[in-house]
C-alpha cells in the first residue's frame, strides 16, 4: 500500500514536499504555471494542517552546475501569488544556511529551495546528499508525479530517512492512470498520434491488451501505412520506424484490439504555414508530397469511435497541430474527445500543449502531468518514486470509516450534476479519511461518474432489481451497474417500500444480487410513526434486517452498509435526536451480532432523516454512528460538503 498524506498525523509537523515545478521560463517569468497549479492541492492541505513546509524541485537540465537561467525565483513568485503568502527562498538547496532557513520556519510558512539539479548527487541519487535533504523536515511527502520514473535522491533516497507519504496529485494520477490499466469503463479508446513509434512502442503494446481500440494519427500513422506497403513519398515515419510499426501490426493481429489507421490525409510539399495543400487517399500520396495531417474522412471515423468510448486515452497530436492549414484533424478528434461524457485522460507533452491551443484541457477528466512517468506507468513498469512511497511497514488504524452518503431522489437533469460536481468536488478536495457518496437518477450516473473520475467521490445508485435481466420494465440489473463502473447502490429506502412494495424477501435478493455483482449495498430499515409510538421500532428494524441480510455471508458482511432511517424524520424536518439515533443504531448492531458475531464490529451503520449541516456534528459524535444517508441537504454542494467535512469532537 502507498501511503497518502491524509493517513498520518502531520499537526504541526516540518514537512519535505518534493514538487514538479519544472516549468517554462521567458524573461525570468513563469509563462506556464499549471505544474505549480496541480502541487496547490497538496500544499494547501499541508498547510491547513499547521505544518511548515519546505519545497524542493527541480528545473531544466543544469547539470551539476549552477545556471543562473534556472533559479528557482521566478517560481516562488509565482507560487506566492498562487497561494496570497509569502514564499521564502534559499540560495541553494542544501548546507548550514539552508539548515538554518528551514528550521526557523513557523506553521504556515512555506520555503522554496534552490534548484535541486545544481548539485550532480541529485541525479546520482547520492546518500549523503539525500540525507542532508531528509535532515531539513520530519517528514516527506512526494507529490512530483512527473520525476516518479526518476531514482533520484529528492524521489527515491530521501525515503530512506523520513516517513514518506504520498501526495494528492501523485495520488491521482495513480488512480487515473492506473483504472486504465485495471478496469477502464468500456469500450476503451485510446488516440495514439505523435512523431516515433517506437517513443510509444511499450504503450502501444500495452494497450494492445487493455483497450478496445486503437485510434493512429500523426506522423507515426505514417510508418503504419508504409509497413502495410503504402508509399508515404516525403513523409515522416520512413526509416526504422516502419519496421518497429510492422512489429506492432504483427502483434495486434493475434488481439481484440482493433487498430484503426488512417484511410486520408492532408499532404503537401513543405511544412509551412500556407503551403498548398490537398486531401488524398492513404494510397495516393505522391512521391515529393509528405502527410501532415489526418484526413476529413479519418477525423470522421476517429469522432465517431470517440462517441461510443466509456474511456478515452489520448496521448499525441494527430498531426502538425501547430500550423493551423494541419490542425484540423487533432481539433475535431480533441473537440470530440473534451465533449465526451466517459472519463477521458490526456497525457505526454504535445498533447498537452494540443489540448490547451483549442481550449480543452479543462473539459478533460484529467490531464497527466507527467509525460514520461505517465507514459512509463503505462507501460506496466514500476516508477522508482511511487515503489519508495509504499508502506515500510507502519500501519494505520482499521476503524470504520465514516461514510457520508447523499441521496438526490427525483433531483437534478445532467447539465445540473455537472454543475453540483464543479462546486462539490473542490469542496471536499483533501478529504481522505471518511468515504464520500452521491446516488443521482439512474440517468445521471455516466455523467456523475465522468465529473468524479480520480477524485475520491464514489457514485452509487437508487436502486437495483435482484434478476440479472428480463422482463422487468424500467429497471435496471446489478451488472450493468457494475459494468459503468458503479460501486454502491442504495437499497430498500422508505420510498422504494412505500411506492414500489418493495418487501424484505426481494431486498435479500437484491442484497445478494449487488455482492454478487461486486456492488457495495446500502440497506436501509426504518419505523413509521405510529410503529414507534407503539413501541414496536425494535421488532420492526430488526425483522427488516434479520430478513434483508438473510443471504449475506459473514466474510462478506463488512461490503455492507445499514442505514437506518426512521420514516417520520425522512424530509420532515424532524430530525430524531443525537439519544434516539443513537439508541436505535445500536440496537442495530446489535442485532447484526446476534447473527453475525464479531464481524457486526465491522459493519458500517448510518443515520438517515432530516440530517443537515446545523445537526451534523452532534450525531457523528455519537459512538455507533458511522455516518449518514443524507436527502434534502445532497442537493446543495455547499451544505453536503459541510455535512462532509463533520466535525469530530476533541478525543
Ligand atoms: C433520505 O431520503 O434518505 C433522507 C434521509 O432524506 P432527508 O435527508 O431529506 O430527510
Amino acid at each position: 500500500m502507498k501511503r497518502s498524506l491524509t493517513d498520518y498525523p502531520l499537526a504541526g509537523k516540518r514537512v519535505l514536499v518534493r514538487v514538479d515545478f519544472n516549468v517554462p521560463l521567458e524573461g525570468g517569468r513563469v509563462v506556464d504555471d499549471t505544474r505549480i497549479r496541480a502541487a496547490l492541492p497538496t500544499i494547501t492541505y499541508l498547510l491547513d494542517q499547521g505544518c511548515a513546509l519546505v519545497l524542493a524541485a527541480h528545473l531544466g537540465r543544469p547539470k551539476g552546475q549552477v545556471v543562473d537561467d534556472l533559479r528557482m525565483a521566478p517560481v516562488a513568485v509565482r507560487l506566492a501569488e498562487l497561494l496570497g503568502r509569502p514564499v521564502k527562498t534559499t540560495a541553494d538547496c542544501v548546507g548550514p544556511a539552508v539548515e538554518a532557513a528551514a528550521s526557523a520556519l513557523r506553521a504556515g510558512e512555506v520555503l522554496l529551495l534552490e534548484n535541486l539539479r545544481f548539485h550532480a548527487e541529485e541525479t546520482a541519487n547520492d546518500g549523503v546528499f539525500a540525507k542532508r535533504l531528509a535532515g531539513l523536515a520530519e517528514v516527506y511527502v512526494d507529490d512530483a508525479f512527473g520525476s516518479a520514473h526518476r531514482a533520484h535522491a529528492s524521489t527515491e533516497g530521501v525515503t530512506h530517512y523520513l516517513p514518506s507519504l504520498a501526495g494528492l496529485l501523485m495520488i491521482r494520477e495513480l488512480e487515473i492512470l492506473g483504472r486504465l490499466l485495471r478496469d477502464p469503463a468500456r469500450p476503451f479508446m485510446v488516440v495514439l498520434g505523435g512523431l516515433k513509434v517506437s517513443d510509444k512502442i511499450g504503450v502501444i503494446e500495452k494497450m494492445l491488451g487493455a483497450a478496445d481500440a486503437i485510434l493512429v494519427g500523426g506522423a507515426m500513422a505514417n510508418a503504419f501505412l508504409a509497413a502495410k506497403g503504402y508509399g508515404i513519398g516525403l513523409s515522416k515515419g520512413d526509416g526504422d520506424q516502419v519496421a518497429v510499426a510492422a512489429k506492432v501490426l504483427t502483434a495486434a493481429a493475434t488481439t481484440r484490439c482493433e487498430l484503426v489507421l488512417p484511410r486520408d490525409v492532408v499532404v503537401a510539399r513543405d511544412a509551412v504555414a500556407g503551403a498548398p495543400s490537398r486531401v488524398v487517399g492513404v494510397s495516393s500520396i505522391a512521391a515529393d508530397e509528405m502527410a501532415l495531417d489526418i484526413g476529413p474522412e479519418t477525423a470522421a471515423e476517429f469522432v465517431r469511435h470517440v462517441r461510443t468510448a466509456g474511456t478515452i486515452y489520448w496521448n499525441g497530436p494527430l498531426g502538425l497541430f501547430e500550423l493551423d492549414d494541419f490542425s484540423a484533424g487533432t481539433k475535431a478528434v480533441g473537440e470530440a474527445i473534451a465533449a465526451s461524457a466517459s472519463v477521458t485522460v490526456a497525457g505526454g507533452g504535445d498533447t498537452v500543449a494540443a489540448a490547451r491551443r483549442f481550449g480543452l484541457e479543462a473539459r478533460m477528466t484529467h490531464v497527466s502531468t507527467g509525460g514520461g512517468a505517465s507514459m512509463e506507468f503505462l507501460e506496466g513498469r514500476a516508477l522508482p518514486g511511487v515503489d519508495a512511497l509504499m508502506d515500510r511497514g507502519g500501519t494505520v488504524a482499521a476503524g470504520r470509516r465514516p461514510l457520508m452518503a447523499g441521496n438526490w431522489k427525483m433531483y437534478k437533469t445532467r447539465v445540473e450534476t455537472k454543475g453540483f460536481f464543479a462546486d462539490f468536488a473542490p469542496a471536499v478536495a483533501g478529504v481522505h479519511d471518511r468515504d464520500i457518496l452521491i446516488c443521482p437518477p439512474a440517468i445521471d450516473l455516466e455523467t456523475a461518474l465522468a465529473a468524479t473520475a480520480g477524485s475520491a467521490i464514489a457514485i452509487g445508485a437508487q436502486t437495483m432489481h435482484f434478476a440479472a435481466e428480463g422482463a422487468f420494465t424500467g429497471e435496471i440489473a446489478a451488472q450493468m451497474l457494475r459494468e459503468l463502473g458503479v460501486p454502491y447502490v442504495i437499497l430498500g429506502h422508505s420510498e422504494r417500500r412505500q411506492y414500489y412494495a418493495e418487501n424484505d424477501a426481494d431486498l435479500a435478493r437484491k442484497v445478494r444480487a449487488a455482492l454478487d455483482a461486486g456492488l457495495r449495498p446500502v440497506l436501509c430499515c426504518g419505523e413509521t410513526l405510529e410503529e414507534r409510538e407503539a413501541g414496536r421500532t425494535e421488532a420492526k428494524v430488526g425483522g427488516q434486517l434479520d430478513v434483508g441480510l438473510g443471504e449475506v455471508g459473514v466474510a462478506e458482511l463488512a461490503l455492507v452498509a445499514i442505514a437506518y432511517e426512521p420514516i417520520w424524520a425522512i424530509g420532515t424536518g424532524v430530525t430524531a435526536t443525537p439519544d434516539q439515533a443513537q439508541e436505535t443504531v445500536s440496537f442495530v448492531r446489535l442485532r447484526v451480532r446476534e447473527r453475525f458475531g464479531d464481524a457486526a464490529d465491522g459493519v458500517r451503520i448510518l443515520y438517515g432523516g432530516s440530517v443537515k449541516a446545523g445537526n451534523i456534528d452532534v450525531l457523528m459524535a455519537q459512538p455507533d454512528i458511522d455516518g449518514v444517508l443524507v436527502g434534502g441537504s445532497s442537493l446543495d454542494a455547499q451544505e453536503f460538503a459541510r455535512i462532509v467535512r463533520f466535525v469530530e469532537p476533541p478525543a
